[in-house]
């Protein structure tokens, strides 16, 4: 069995206890507008294309069989439109203008990858995070890895944004130390305008971890002019405070790197502005812990 992963990032600390190897899995069924990994919104592979550090050469447009690279006086044009995603322009391209994100990986390739650092998670209580797009989406391969993880003795933590099927939703928290789960938005209209998607599916997975009694960090981001309002902060409060598997909030503070990464991509209609103070979302982790009660930080 392959899964389709855009990054497997070694030794972090933010994503779970300890020290962790984060698997990044392609395609998202929500589309947040300030999304800071636009490259996991499609599961399918793709072409990021960097405009400035392309030298004209043409070698992309000798080797891509569907014609997708041209040349109009001088100026290259890549149409993503005849792209496949195969990748062979970006093995060509010496200047790295071109890069295939995404590739087909099998579990015993990626636990190969993640094994390396055995010695620290051991030493630490670290292990393995999926994170994405949304890692349950596919959900098989995902399972398949969590399961791995604990025949390896690793902590496992998933970050989702809870759209996801509910069957393969309770088939991963067999397997599954930590769950990361996102509270984007307060009500469905909000949820629907930033997200993409329905709120209630979210909601209803949250009271299927809380019935099981799952562990669940709530994580919100904090998006100034988007969802960054009072009803939004009591309703993540009043969340935290309904549902007892929910041990501690994290507030994201919206900041910019997925806007570089999303023009690369080709994907148009995020949303920019500028990231909050530190001290404000301070002051909104005060006001969170002061109605629910629960611990409250800025991640
Ligand atoms: S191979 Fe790379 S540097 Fe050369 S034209 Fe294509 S994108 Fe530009
Ligand atoms: S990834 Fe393949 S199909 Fe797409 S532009 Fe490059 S060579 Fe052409």
């Amino acid at each position: 069995m392959t899964g389709s992963i855009f990054h497997l990032q070694r030794f972090s600390l933010f994503d779970g206890p300890g020290v962790r190897t984060v698997v990044f899995l392609k395609g998202c069924p929500l589309q947040c507008v300030w999304c800071h990994n636009p490259e996991g919104f499609s599961a399918a592979p793709q072409i990021m294309y960097d405009a400035a550090r392309c030298i004209g050469c043409g070698d992309c447009a000798g080797v891509c069989k569907n014609g997708a690279h041209a040349f109009t006086q001088g100026v290259h044009v890549y149409d993503r439109s005849l792209c496949t995603g195969c990748g062979t322009c970006a093995a060509v391209c010496c200047t790295q203008a071109l890069s295939l994100v995404g590739r087909q990986l099998s579990v015993e390739e990626v636990m190969a990858e993640v094994m390396k650092d055995a010695p620290l998670y051991r030493e630490s209580g670290g292990g393995v995070t999926l994170s994405g797009g949304e890692p349950l989406l596919q959900a098989d391969f995902a399972i398949a890895l969590l399961k791995e993880c604990k025949k390896q003795g690793l902590t496992s933590c998933v970050e989702t944004c809870g759209m996801v099927d509910a069957d393969k939703l309770m088939q991963a928290a067999r397997f599954t130390d930590l769950f990361y789960f996102d509270y984007k938005a307060t009500g469905e209209e909000m949820h629907r305008k930033l997200c993409g998607g329905p709120q209630t599916p979210v909601l209803e997975n949250l009271a299927r971890l809380e019935a099981i009694q799952a562990r669940v960090v709530l994580r919100c981001p904090m998006v100034p002019g988007a969802n960054l309002c009072p009803e939004h902060i009591l309703g993540i409060a009043e969340t935290a405070g309904k549902y007892t598997c929910i041990h501690e909030v994290q507030l994201e503070p919206f900041h910019r790197l997925g806007l570089g990464k999303a023009g690369k991509l080709g994907i148009e209609g995020m949303y920019d502005t500028a990231p909050p103070a530190r001290a404000e979302i301070e002051h909104y982790c005060e006001k969170i812990t002061g109605i629910c009660g629960k611990r409250c930080i800025v991640s």
